[in-house]
């Protein structure tokens, strides 16, 4: 065991949009920083796919992944509770267990740094009692990091009349926050969802360091504003690192290994096929997947749609549970769509290969809910988007990549609902309109400031290897108390 190198430990909560991001920065850390480095995976169940995710890691044999026996919290939360207050319910429940298990590790060197995202500032305490440095990791946009940095800091009437008179919110050094586009915490001021993202804020503010799964060039404004003293830098104990773009790698599989949907993919022509895909847990109304197939259908395009049952008032309907309804989905898209659209489209119940789908050359557009995995996916590979938000900071996201940097054209929901000429229009407009050619060009040129920022002298490389100086320093100056059971 190598004592003079840092250890990270890093807690990944629960759902694929937290697992992903937490295990490509892990490897990051192992591989091009050279950290000792501890996950701990906490899900709500033992979901096929978090395994299927951690499995892509076994070849990296030094990475100590932990996962956290499933905590059972629906009992202690009415069924319409908040999915952040079920995230932050199973990950206090599942302290106790990881600081078990860093008590009684005798393998690895002390722990030094702690990294969490914003549902696991309840470790910490414990990351104090023993020493370590914390960091804060937004697996988002530097504009929703700013936001939440911001907070604590913003005038209670500013606040207000955005929540009433819908006033754009004005971010120190960023692109204001339409109010249409704001994450629900600022819709209802005073709420219990507001008070709990404030107290979040104030927490975060106070870490060693922020991490985020961003990078200069594609928010030069916002990242710029996070870190410079006199925009939010001063709201912050400790330095701002942006460190993306962060992705699943490809898995490599033998030929006969490869998913059907993929070998369909290598048969037909270069961009052609749009990605239908709402994330792991985005959901629709069975109306509204009715229109999604007669819309694709219109459009005339090739495609491949990552359809789950619908789910009529949650547009998160399959955040804790994406593998478990199997192809139950397929009886919802109307009379003879898979067989009308065979050869022209594949349906793929669930789950599918996405980095593998992303990254395939004849892919050639995304119609994506906007979670920043996904979103950084089509940006790393290229691929033009069609942006439908669900929830969450979606919408942000939504503005920035239509509005703000032109790599995607948003659908515009009437009532909720997103008609059947709508959904045809849009994924024309990336995929054959004169417009989609732009769209393309900007998005290419995104791919290769995002190849450039994780290169060798990149800007998202240097961010990393100062947080690594950082955490070395550490381990120098002020050796990390040992775990009283490995003492
Ligand atoms: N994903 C996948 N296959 C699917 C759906 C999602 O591999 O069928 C992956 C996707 O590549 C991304 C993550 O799950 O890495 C979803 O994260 P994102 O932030 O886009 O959305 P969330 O699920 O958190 O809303």
């Amino acid at each position: 065991m190598e004592t003079s190198k840092p250890h990270a430990v890093l807690i990944a909560s629960p759902g694929m949009g937290h697992l992903i991001p937490m295990v490509e920065l892990g490897k990051r850390l192992l591989t091009h920083h050279s950290f000792h480095v501890t996950i701990f995976v906490v899900t709500t169940d033992s979901q096929t796919t978090t395994s299927h995710i951690l499995r892509q890691t076994s070849n990296l044999r030094s990475l100590n992944i932990v996962v956290v026996p499933p905590v059972d919290v629906s009992h202690q939360l009415p069924s319409n509770s908040p999915l952040e207050l079920r995230i932050l319910l199973t990950m206090l429940h599942s302290l106790p267990f990881i600081q078990y298990s860093i008590n009684t590790n005798t393998n690895l060197p002390p722990p030094s740094a702690l990294i969490v995202d914003i549902f696991g500032l309840a470790a910490f305490p414990m990351a104090r009692e023993l020493g370590m440095l914390i960091y804060v990791y937004f697996g988002t946009s530097a504009w929703f990091s700013a936001l939440t940095l911001y907070f604590p800091d913003m005038d209670n009437k500013i606040i207000q009349a955005h929540a009433e008179k819908h006033q754009p919110l004005h971010i120190p050094g960023c692109h204001p926050v339409r109010f249409q586009d704001n994450v629900e915490a600022f819709l209802c001021p005073g709420g219990a969802i507001f008070e709990g993202f404030l107290k979040a804020a104030k927490d975060v503010v106070t870490a060693d360091g922020i991490l985020i799964n961003t990078w200069e060039d594609l928010e030069s404004a916002a990242t710029k504003a996070v870190r410079e003293d006199p925009i939010l830098g001063r709201f912050t104990k400790g330095g701002v690192y942006p460190v993306g773009p962060l992705v699943r790698s490809v898995e490599e599989k033998p030929e006969d290994g490869r998913a059907e949907v993929l070998r369909w993919l290598d048969e037909q022509p270069a961009e052609s096929v749009i990605y239908v895909s709402f994330g792991s847990g985005g959901t629709m109304s069975e109306v509204q997947m009715r229109e999604v197939a007669i819309g694709l259908e219109l459009s005339e395009q090739r495609f491949i749609w990552v359809v789950r049952p619908p789910c009529e008032n949650d547009p998160s309907g399959t955040f804790f549970d994406v593998a478990n309804a199997g192809d139950m989905a397929l009886d919802f898209l109307g009379e003879g769509f898979v067989k009308r659209t065979q050869g022209v489209g594949v349906v793929v119940p669930m789950w599918a290969p996405q980095a593998e789908i992303l990254g395939h050359p004849a892919t050639g557009g995304f119609v994506t809910h906007c979670g920043w995995n996904s979103v950084l996916e089509s940006l790393v590979n290229g691929v033009p988007m069609v942006v439908w938000p669900l929830y969450a900071e979606q919408k942000m996201n939504a503005f920035m990549l239509s509005e703000e940097l032109g790599v995607a054209v948003r659908v515009a929901e009437e009532g909720g609902l997103v008609g059947r000429e709508q959904v045809a229009e849009v994924v024309r407009r990336v995929m054959v309109d004169r417009e989609g050619v732009d769209v393309r060009r900007k998005v290419k040129e995104v791919k290769v400031s995002g190849e450039k920022a994780l290169s060798e002298f990149g800007s998202s490389h240097l961010s990393l290897a100062e947080m690594r100086r950082d955490c070395q320093l550490h381990v120098q100056t002020c050796e990390p108390k040992v775990p009283a059971a490995a003492a």
